[in-house]
């Protein structure tokens, strides 16, 4: 009997977790097409950009798949033709399909802001997280001193993360370097919106508020970029010297929807029936769904494992299940041993969060992998790496 041919695109959370999801059940022939070599596991990237090791981060798809009867293909997708059931590459491979499953993700909205693609940093995938790092260290070799004001734009969970961490970070950096700066290091936050974390519950954003601060943290909200140049930001008709402006303010749903005439809702997301369908036998997940908890990694998984469940169930001839999401767990860590919680209606704050978040870890590469290789991937969160030639002669780096 032919196989039902699933095409996956995007080897990220949804993804990876769809093609497990099927592998080894033999009525099916999988192909996971992907743009990158590599899983990103996105929550630990500001830990990788201020010290810690890129394995954190970053999986090989190979390694994932090793013994799986997946066709790793690489490949960015392009074009969909719905009649002939086909994806077409931009370097012009077209994959075949029965069944589709989309999950691309989302990309960086800088709405149009000028100088800030050009000049800015960001920490969405492991080469921007590593061009940021080694800046930080460059900086620091070129100049001898550290820059006027490191800017980190957008305070959601992205921003406070980057922003806890780097306090720590650079006073090491300038150990490591010899400089003994008299004048403190300026770190700045800047938000459009009224408050931290406007998308999260009042109180949450009181105790994070609270802790940035206590690290040494420059609040800014309500507070708009304007644009920015080699040399400054423009913030609310105000310009700040900086050399370091991070942008973790926008993500926007990837083009491929638009270009390719889906249906999106008002918040730029894919329309989906009760089974995650866009149309017949084509399904989007995780990042680019219009579901409730869409933008979160739980929610990806979750999408990613109900998919499959439903296609097998389909493939044995059984009604499909209709989707059905649990509310994620938030974790925002703030610096050291510090991180905020949000479990229903539980709040908890400080180290219990931390571990919290720790634990989650483990159990987030547990879900691609077996306990042990699990545990080896969560271990390299406690190593730390660098290839500054001035941090690896100083012996603190690994
Ligand atoms: C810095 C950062 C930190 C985060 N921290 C957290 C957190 O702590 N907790 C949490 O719940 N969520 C977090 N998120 C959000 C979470 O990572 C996403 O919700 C999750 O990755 C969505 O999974 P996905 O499968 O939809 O997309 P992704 O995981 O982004 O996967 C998309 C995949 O598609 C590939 N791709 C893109 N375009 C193409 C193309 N044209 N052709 C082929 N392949 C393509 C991409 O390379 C990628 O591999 C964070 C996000 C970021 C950016």
């Amino acid at each position: 009997m032919a196989k039902e041919r699933v095409l996956i695109v995007g080897g990220g959370f949804g993804g990876v977790k769809a093609a497990l999801g099927i592998a080894g059940d033999d009525r099916f022939d999988i192909t996971l097409l992907s743009d990158q070599t590599n899983f990103r596991y996105y929550p630990t990237l500001y830990h990788t950009a201020t010290g810690g090791r890129r394995a954190n981060s970053t999986i090989p798809l190979a390694h994932l798949f090793a013994n799986k009867p997946i066709n790793l293909v690489q490949g960015t997708a392009a074009a969909l033709d719905r009649k002939a059931k086909t994806i077409t590459t931009t370097d012009n491979q077209v994959m075949e399909f029965d069944t589709l499953i989309l999950a691309l993700g989302v990309v960086t909205n800088f709405f149009g802001i000028q100088g800030l693609q050009e000049y800015s940093f960001g920490i969405k995938s492991i080469e921007e997280a590593t061009r940021l790092k080694a800046h930080l260290h460059q900086q620091l070799i070129d100049d001898r001193k550290p820059d006027l004001n490191y800017v980190i734009v957008g305070a959601g969970p992205t921003g406070i993360e980057l922003a806890g961490a780097l306090p720590h970070y650079l006073k090491k950096l300038m150990k490591n370097h010899g400089i003994k700066e008299h004048r403190a290091v300026h770190i700045d936050l800047i938000e459009a919106a009224p408050r931290l974390l406007p998308r999260m519950p009042m109180d949450t954003s009181r105790m994070v508020k609270r802790r940035l601060k206590r690290l040494g943290i420059k609040l800014y909200v309500g507070q708009a970029v304007q644009g920015e140049t080699a040399d400054e930001l423009t913030v609310s008709g105000k310009p700040i010297r900086s050399h370091t402006v991070i942008w973790t303010a926008g993500v926007t749903n990837h083009p491929f929807f638009k270009e390719n005439n889906f249906v999106l809702t008002n918040r730029g997301k894919v329309a989906v029936d009760i089974y995650l369908q866009a149309e017949d036998g084509i399904y989007v997940i995780g990042d680019n769904a219009n579901t409730p908890y869409s933008g979160m990694e739980q929610t990806a998984l979750q999408d990613g494992a109900y998919v499959a469940q439903n296609l097998k169930r389909k493939a044995k001839g059984k009604d499909p299940k209709s989707y059905w999401v649990k509310r994620p767990i938030t974790v925002i860590p703030a610096g050291e041993h510090w991180a905020a919680v949000l479990w229903g209606k539980v709040r908890l704050y400080g180290w219990l969060g931390w571990t919290l978040r720790e634990a989650g870890d483990l159990v987030g590469f547990h879900d691609y992998e077996p306990w042990p290789q699990a545990t080896e991937q969560w271990l390299t969160e406690f190593g730390s790496e660098e290839s500054c030639p001035v941090c690896m002669a100083s012996g603190t780096a690994q």
